[in-house]
């Protein structure tokens, strides 16, 4: 058994799906012994500067992060941006983009749960009053909150999963355009959790190699949820399609004890740390 990281590149705050506020994130990634974070919302990066702050007080590096959206082969997929500009203008425009999307899917989920059954644009109203930008995460809180299932993990089940009313597609933009805005800011790309997606071995490599060629830099090998055998094809697709290996949580929720932040395994020797050039502010 190795030891862990002391790095976590994958962490979500209020600003999107997380529960806890950029500064009591931080806060809480520093109580578990983290000494190297980025903040990852999905599709913003609203939280980046309070982190950014929190993380100097506490002493800790920090480096300012994003999860896109995207799509490969008409499947959705996690590409991070780590290390980046958050203000840089390609970037400002393309997340405005995302964000509208995610506006407008928020409607359709709304609607569709309505036709189900579920109350849904009761859930999306609570949702836009707290100001977060919308993810089927915040639907399937306010659908416990509502009753209408035990626990977030039913909701999806239900509702929100696969197959479900509220998995409502949407138009992300392709792997290599998102690659491009965090390029263009300056930034470091990576697939997140890339075993997380229904894709066949071949097609994993076929979009790790169309990755790393659009300028895409790692993968993330070590990620929370993930096991043993994950972590094994995520080192051999980093070894295979020459990327670097990315170490991160993918925390949302203190009250979900078996995803701490800070608690993965270490890379092995034979991959490059995304890590190894960021300059933490
Ligand atoms: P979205 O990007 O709006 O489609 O929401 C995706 C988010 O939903 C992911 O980042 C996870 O945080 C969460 N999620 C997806 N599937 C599940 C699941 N089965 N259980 C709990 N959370 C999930
Ligand atoms: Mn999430
Ligand atoms: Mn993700
Ligand atoms: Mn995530």
């Amino acid at each position: 058994m190795s030891a862990s990281s002391p790095v976590d590149l994958h962490l979500h705050s209020t600003a999107s799906d997380g529960m806890l506020d950029p500064a009591a994130l931080v806060a809480h990634v520093a109580a578990c012994g983290v000494k190297l974070m980025a903040l990852t919302d999905h599709d913003t990066v609203a939280g980046v500067a309070a982190a950014a702050d929190a993380a100097r007080a506490h002493g800790i590096g920090f480096v300012a992060g994003v999860e896109l959206s995207a799509a490969w082969r008409g499947r959705t997929i996690h590409v991070l941006g780590l290390a980046l500009d958050p203000a840089n203008p390609t970037l400002t425009l393309a997340l405005e983009r995302q964000q509208a999307l995610r506006n407008e899917r928020a409607e359709r989920i709304a609607a569709r749960l309505d036709a189900a059954g579920a109350p849904g644009t009761a859930a999306l109203a609570t949702i836009r009053a707290a100001g977060s930008l919308p993810t089927r995460t915040h639907f399937a809180r306010e659908l416990v909150a509502a009753g209408a299932a035990a626990d977030v993990a039913a909701a999806f089940k239900r509702w929100l999963g696969s197959g479900r009313p509220g998995n409502v597609a949407s138009e992300w933009p392709e792997l290599t355009e998102a690659t491009g805005w965090i390029l263009a800011a300056g930034g470091k790309a990576a697939i997140a959790h890339p075993m997380r997606y229904a894709l066949s071995a071949g097609a994993r490599r076929e979009m790790c190699t169309e990755f790393a060629a659009a300028g895409g830099h790692g993968v993330e090998v070590s990620t929370g949820g993930g096991g043993v055998h994950d972590r094994e094809q995520a080192i051999s697709l980093a070894v295979r399609c020459r990327l670097e290996g990315s170490v991160g949580s993918d925390f949302h929720d203190p009250s979900v004890p078996w995803n701490p932040p800070g608690r993965l395994a270490k890379l092995p020797d034979s991959i490059r740390p995304i890590w190894s050039d960021f300059q933490p502010a």
